[in-house]
């Protein structure tokens, strides 16, 4: 028969994964719990809510059959990421330091203080593994964790697991969510069912990625900034002052990194019409109207030119540039008729 849920009310994004609650479920049920875990996929798919609902299922006060009751003190902590006992660890600044590693050495020595089994959450272990001393202090740990305590790291399907992780870890896959899903989760939020769709579309699968679209009205500045730049004129007087407009107000966004992941978008549907045609290749959908004109301006060599300019806008940004001035020099490129 195949398993229940492992937790009660659990975050959508859980219910969805199911092979990676399989795995977990049948290892539970076996007693054979590994002591590290390594969740690994795309980012936004639910692999924190399901570290949450895992440390729930293991530690539940009121266990049924293989669910966490949502109900008991230790349930609602994690139901709120609010629990002693899970403890993440999140970079200080950048990147994480030696001296965090060297806190939860301390920590480990202790038993849980109230949990069963603790679990430690560190995301991103591609990123942390990067800084050798950092590195070498958390395998260290990882190789023998006390029995009361549970890693789990997480990775994104793109980065390479190095060995020394792997064989320390077990693999738990992750996978793109469902369009469906994201979409009615965003409408639970009050997005309404057409900007919902458009952004499950463009989410490519990532909850987290939609949720970050809708809480900064991101569609809503891309079509902005799309609307503008396929219309503006470099020899209009006015182009240089809302191109700065925009500029400064892209530099404000927290997720600038998705508004340009969203324009890179934009080129490909522009570049997938051009080159096959049928309207059903287009995520963008909500841009459709403008996307006629568009096409009239640009070729594909100008396209793929508009497509690497996006790219290395985004290296400028993770280099630190300064953000004002990349999407000053990004919007500029990417003007319409000239
Ligand atoms: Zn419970």
């Amino acid at each position: 028969m195949r398993q229940q849920a492992f937790a009660q009310n659990g975050a959508v994004a859980v219910q969805a994964q199911e092979r990676a609650r399989d795995i977990l479920l049948k290892a539970w049920t076996g007693g054979k719990t590994s002591h590290a875990y390594l969740f690994r996929g795309p980012t936004g798919v639910g692999k924190r809510d399901m570290a949450l609902a895992f440390a729930a299922l293991l530690n539940c006060q009121n266990r049924r059959s293989s669910e966490s009751c949502g109900q008991c003190p230790s349930c609602k902590k994690l139901a709120s990421a609010n629990h002693p006992d899970f403890i993440e660890i999140i970079p200080d600044g950048k990147l994480i330091k030696i001296d965090q590693i060297r806190e939860l050495k301390k920590v480990l020595s202790y038993p849980p203080l109230e949990a069963k089994t603790r679990i430690i959450f560190i995301a991103d272990i591609h990123e942390v593994m990067a800084r050798a001393e950092v590195a070498n202090s958390l395998l260290k740990t990882l190789e023998e964790p006390p029995a009361d305590t549970i890693f789990i790291l997480t990775v994104d399907e793109a980065a390479e697991i190095l060995p020394t992780i792997s064989s320390r870890c077990q693999v738990v896959p992750f996978y793109a969510l469902p369009v469906e899903i994201i979409k009615r989760q965003l409408m639970k939020r009050g997005v309404d069912a057409a900007t919902a769709h458009t952004m499950a579309l463009i989410s490519e699968g990532s909850l987290g990625r939609a949720e970050a679209l809708a809480a900064e009205d991101l569609l809503g500045l891309r079509r902005q900034i799309v609307e503008e730049l396929s219309r503006l004129d470099i020899k209009q007087p006015e182009c240089v002052t809302i191109v700065f407009d925009l500029a400064a107000s892209c530099a404000k966004l927290a997720h600038l990194a998705d508004l340009l992941d969203l324009m890179e978008l934009w080129i490909r549907d522009l570049m997938l019409l051009s080159a096959t045609g049928p309207e059903s290749v287009v995520l963008n959908r909500d841009l459709m109207y403008l996307y006629a004109d568009s096409r009239k301006h640009w070729n594909m060599e100008e396209l793929s030119d508009k497509l690497r300019l996006i790219a290395q806008a985004k290296k400028e940004l993770l280099s630190n540039c300064n953000k004002t001035a990349v999407c000053e020099v990004l919007f500029f490129a990417l003007l319409g008729p000239v």
